[in-house]
């Protein structure tokens, strides 16, 4: 009968502690946003207040100025989240790819450890997410308005609304419905504001009056830039009247089947806003530079106003946070799949090595860990998310994966886990023309190698040249930090086992 007590006692104390190094456990969201250009955000630089929440996350917690992503588009991005490997490991390269959701997730770790996984809305890795408790995504890049999900039957179902409050609906349902005797993992799988930046209805028209400055560089020649030259992401060329800017006086098959989507109260508004401007367009006539700073208005405008939804509904899970009592055991997590070009170089989209698609904004809010109001100028990765949020969770990091825990960096901002990032991009021949491309960024310096359709070097000084319009490589001056950074990239390489870049950097090209 003792030994019984005894034991009960002992089973009793085992689970105490079980339970209370479970409840240590932190919480973890990831607000994921599609193409979210910092240039855009209140706490990076933005003047036009579009991004209360945004900002409040960053005031409480630490805004990250050099958070680069190691492959500058949608699907493989989302597939160095989950593996923490670069893209010639998870297989991911391109869009094209399909991401094997068998291999080692993160996420799997975390539920296998107690937590309870999701992640809603857009996914876009062509097959469905493996090892999360609750899924729901949308299919490939998703619907603005009444969008369809597939849930984790495989059944798509149409939701009405406005895909940013449905996705936060979805989030919210999870978090009331789980079982909140365990910690939780929540990636938010935001659309917006991707391409062809659709509004909600109550935010049509918000930045009519802003009249936004062009970038120093938006009729950028591209002299000595073999690559910038032959992109097709210009909003000149390649931006388009009636599929981007919704004038239907440019009919467009692909928007047409967006506005088809909506229901007639829908319709009516958004109609009663563009046949305005569509209207007022076709008066003027604009032809040369008067059209391409017109098109580049629009673009801003509309970019600009699909960001008030994301912030508002930011700012309702932050809400919820508050009110359940969770924001002091919530890591709360801020960023994009990659940044984007709002008119420098005379772009949109991303791709490129450069600083305005390399660099995502980044902002992480953890209570008890990291101080309120930290601007962080140290070298992160998106190739670092899973590591870290694995040791945050007290999980060990499997070897195979080949990003760095930010950590050590979160608990002392002093503290360097990087010298540099390591980028890869491989989507050529593809939409927007971008030619293959690998190299090495640190904290000065960018070298970056394009390969196979044209090989040559580019160099740029950070410092002198911020916005990248100068290539420096086989300038005397240049040469010998040119050569150190080349010996830095070539070990990159080696440690990151990348065969193909090790090929090209092979050939010795001068
Ligand atoms: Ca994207």
């Amino acid at each position: 009968m003792r030994k019984t007590i005894s034991a009960v006692i002992l089973g009793l104390l085992v689970g105490i502690t079980a339970y209370a190094q479970q409840s240590k456990k932190p919480n973890i969201i990831i607000i994921l946003t599609d193409d979210h250009a910092v240039s855009t955000i209140g706490a990076y630089c933005s003047k036009y207040g579009a991004t209360s929440h945004i900002d409040r996350l960053a005031k409480e917690g630490a805004l990250f100025n050099k958070a680069f992503v190691v492959n500058s588009i949608c699907g493989p991005s989302r597939a160095v989240l989950l593996t923490g490997k670069y893209s010639h490991v998870n297989g991911m390269r391109d869009n094209r790819d399909t991401f094997d959701a068998s291999q080692d997730v993160f996420p799997a770790r975390l539920k296998a450890s107690g937590f309870q996984t999701a992640w809603i809305g857009k996914w876009h890795l062509v097959s469905y997410p493996q090892g999360f408790t609750y899924w729901n995504i949308l299919p490939g890049q998703g619907q603005y308005y009444n969008p369809d999900l597939i849930n984790m039957q495989g059944d798509t179902i149409r939701k009405q609304g406005y895909v940013t409050d449905v996705i936060t609906e979805l989030t919210l349902d999870f978090l009331d419905n789980r079982d909140s005797s365990k910690p939780f993992f929540v990636v938010v799988g935001e659309k917006a504001p991707h391409r062809t930046w659709m509004p909600d209805i109550q935010d049509l028209g918000r930045f009519d009056q802003v009249n936004f400055p062009l970038p120093k560089n938006f009729y950028d020649r591209y002299t000595d830039r073999i690559a910038a030259g032959m992109q097709d992401m210009s909003i000149e060329k390649t931006m388009k009247l009636g599929y981007d800017l919704k004038m239907k006086s440019e009919p467009d098959a692909l928007a047409a089947s967006f506005l088809a989507r909506m229901d007639p109260d829908q319709r009516l508004k958004w109609n009663a806003y563009y046949d305005k401007i569509d209207e007022d367009f076709r008066k003027q006539k604009l032809k040369g530079r008067e059209l391409t700073e017109w098109k580049f208005q629009r673009y801003m405008r509309d970019y600009y106003s699909t960001t008030l939804s994301l912030d508002r509904n930011i700012g309702k899970i932050l809400s919820y946070l508050d009110q359940n009592n969770l924001s002091k055991n919530t890591i709360v997590v801020y960023t994009s799949d990659q940044g984007f070009y709002m008119g420098e170089h005379g772009w949109f989209d991303k791709r490129f090595m450069y600083e305005e698609s390399m660099r995502t904004p980044l902002i992480i809010r953890y209570p008890g860990v990291i101080k309120p109001g930290v601007i962080s100028n140290q070298i992160v990765s998106n190739v670092d998310f899973a590591p870290s949020f694995l040791e945050a969770a007290g999980l060990p990091i499997p070897a195979a994966i080949q990003g760095k825990s930010m950590m050590p960096l979160l608990r002392n901002f002093k503290t360097s886990i990087r010298k540099s990032a390591y980028y890869h991009f491989y989507e050529y021949p593809g939409e927007h023309s971008v030619l293959k491309h690998f190299g090495i960024r640190t904290s000065r310096f960018k070298l970056i190698r394009f390969y196979e359709h044209k090989d040559f070097w580019e160099l740029y000084d950070l410092e002198k040249d911020p916005n990248e319009m100068k290539n420096l490589y086989g300038l005397k001056n240049y040469r010998s930090i040119t050569e150190d950074l080349k010996a830095q990239l070539q070990q990159l390489c080696e440690e990151n086992k990348d065969e193909t870049a090790l090929k090209v950097l092979a050939q010795n090209l001068e």
